[in-house]
């Protein structure tokens, strides 16, 4: 009898213990969220796409920076962002940065191309006034020589896609790039948004990222339009929603900032004529 009340006394104390259990737990993780470090997220949009104008302005009514990768010789074009559009985006506060002058897959060109499409492009976009600190491969193609090219034409760190989580699949990769990167000129994002994911997915790179407890979150999105966009685009709507939810973690320490601020550095001439 003693040894079964024992056991009794046992038994009742581990369940008072698994009862309170959670409580403690909610409190400990309240308090450990205070106690975290930053999420940085950083909301990329490639490829100067039309649509863009419009989400500078979606951005910008949130109190947000995005940083906008301009292929510089197609801007103008039918269903790209005109220059004048391009101006306006940096005024609002977006951080222009350089995607080559034709979006083009710089494993596969010729070096002195690769280097020409790099070095080119961010000329003529600090030749408009923009401070071009960051760059984007087209694609996510890049390799060790591409790396080094985009060093020399004066980015201070470049980004590629993938790396990280893709949405819709947590376990594709890590959570969060460190912060300061781990190779600047290979910053590593999540896959691209496509038209098939759900808010809840995109909402669930932040959230795995936020559980890690630090670091940085490129973001990177394509076109934003509402239907028969393509694979890798977002509907405006979808956007928004978005947008408003990253607002609203500010309190608890998830930040949205450019690329070009999260890096630092000063802007650097390109070399050469
Ligand atoms: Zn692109």
């Amino acid at each position: 009898m003693r040894l079964l009340g024992a056991v009794c006394a046992l038994l009742a104390a581990t369940l008072t213990l698994a009862l309170t259990a959670p409580a403690s737990a909610d409190t400990a993780q309240t308090a450990g969220r205070a106690a975290k470090p930053k999420i940085i997220v950083s909301l990329g949009f490639d490829d100067g796409d039309a649509s863009h104008a419009m989400v500078g302005s979606l951005l910008k009514r949130y109190g947000m920076r995005g940083t906008f990768y301009i292929n510089s010789g197609d801007l103008g074009k039918s269903g790209f962002l005109t220059r004048r559009q391009v101006r306006t985006l940096a005024k609002q506060g977006h951080e222009i940065g350089g995607h080559t002058l034709h979006h083009v897959r710089l494993t596969e060109v010729a070096p002195l191309t690769a280097r020409k499409e790099i070095c080119q492009d961010r000329k003529a976009l600090l030749g408009m006034g923009f401070k071009v600190r960051t760059f984007a491969y087209p694609y996510g193609a890049e390799n060790a020589k591409v790396h080094k090219m985009a060093a020399y034409c004066g980015y201070n760190a470049a980004r590629t896609v993938g790396g990280l989580t893709q949405p819709g699949c947590l376990e594709c990769g890590g959570y969060a790039e460190t912060l300061p990167p781990r190779e600047l000129y290979r910053v590593r994002t999540p896959g691209s948004v496509r038209a098939d994911n759900t808010l809840e997915e995109i909402q669930e790179e932040v959230i795995a990222a936020e559980e890690k407890g630090h670091g940085l979150l490129p973001l990177v999105f394509h076109r934003v339009c509402e239907e028969d966009c393509g694979e890798y685009s977002v509907t405006p709507q979808l956007l928004e929603e978005f947008v408003a939810w990253l607002k609203e973690r500010e309190a608890d320490g998830t930040v949205v900032r450019t690329l070009a601020d999260v890096i630092g550095g000063k802007v650097r001439p390109v070399p050469g004529r």
